[in-house]
């Protein structure tokens, strides 16, 4: 499932292609459950019309900010990748919703899986789907003194905590496996007793982490593309993230794979003895 960098990815490369652009019309919506708010027919009336004014992202949505106080939020989920196409090119079989624009592009959400969410956003809609997330982890305001408020006084374990979308945005399995590797903290660790040298540790990795995955364009195992439908790189250059049995590059111990709250997670067993 696409992270924050593969989001953040996606929104900067769809930014010059939408940017300045208006919606002329809904040319496509064969998955109807894909558009969660509103219903259909006011979301068509809605959108066409509209100039994207600005793209960008917060946690694992795409934003895209239209004229007269909506705005376009969509979430990849597991498959969903946005794509815009020139006219006359063929238009794949998983893209169910298109949306002409005024230069004669159209914006198509390829989502194969079916799992990806659209939904149009006035000013308030917006601000409570802000308020659903926890901080934006690369944002200066996301110090380790803020990473320490979110870890004390939770018993919960460190992979679940950071996995929760409300206490800190855009983090998902890839992410986390790597930050904690990085950081020698265990998934399974209680977040209250990691220590402050632990926290500053975390926080650091997991800037780092995200910072080269963006660098790498994000990291596609199965079908994330960009919005110019490339791939990303960071894949090739995962520190634990689907290593199962491969030596630890720092120790050379073989990478173990374990489940914990229903997901992979990839630990060396020295590094980050349990
Ligand atoms: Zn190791």
């Amino acid at each position: 499932m696409p992270e924050l960098p593969e989001v953040e990815i996606a929104a900067r490369s769809l930014a010059p292609q939408v940017e300045g652009r208006t919606i002329v019309a809904l040319e496509r919506l064969t998955w109807e459950r894909m558009v969660e708010t509103p219903d259909h027919e006011r979301f068509r009336m809605l959108v066409v019309g509209r100039e994207f004014r600005r793209v960008y992202r917060r946690a694992k949505w795409v934003l895209l900010e239209l004229d007269a106080g909506w705005t376009l939020a969509i979430h990849l989920r597991m498959s969903g990748h946005l794509i815009v196409q020139g006219p006359g090119v063929e238009v794949r079989h998983h893209v169910h919703l298109i949306l002409q624009l005024s230069d004669g592009g159209r914006l198509c959400f390829d989502d194969e899986r079916k799992f990806g969410r659209v939904r149009l956003l006035d000013a308030a809609g917006l601000a409570a789907l802000d308020a659903a997330h926890g901080p934006e982890p690369l944002a200066e305001s996301f110090t380790p003194a803020v990473l320490a408020s979110i870890l004390a006084k939770r018993s919960t374990r460190l992979k679940s905590l950071l996995l929760d979308q409300r206490r800190i945005a855009g983090l998902g399995n890839i992410y986390v496996s790597e930050a904690l590797w990085l950081a020698r903290l265990h998934p399974r660790l209680p977040a209250e007793q990691v220590d402050f040298q632990g926290v500053t540790a975390l926080h650091s990795a997991i800037r780092t982490v995200l910072q080269q995955a963006i660098a790498h364009e994000g990291s596609s195992l199965r079908n994330y593309r960009n919005s110019y439908g490339r791939r990303g790189q960071n894949q090739e250059h995962f520190l634990v993230y689907d290593r199962a049995g491969q030596p630890c590059s720092r120790c050379g111990c073989p990478i173990e794979r374990t489940v914990i709250a229903q997901r992979s997670s990839f630990v060396c067993p020295t590094c980050q003895g349990a």
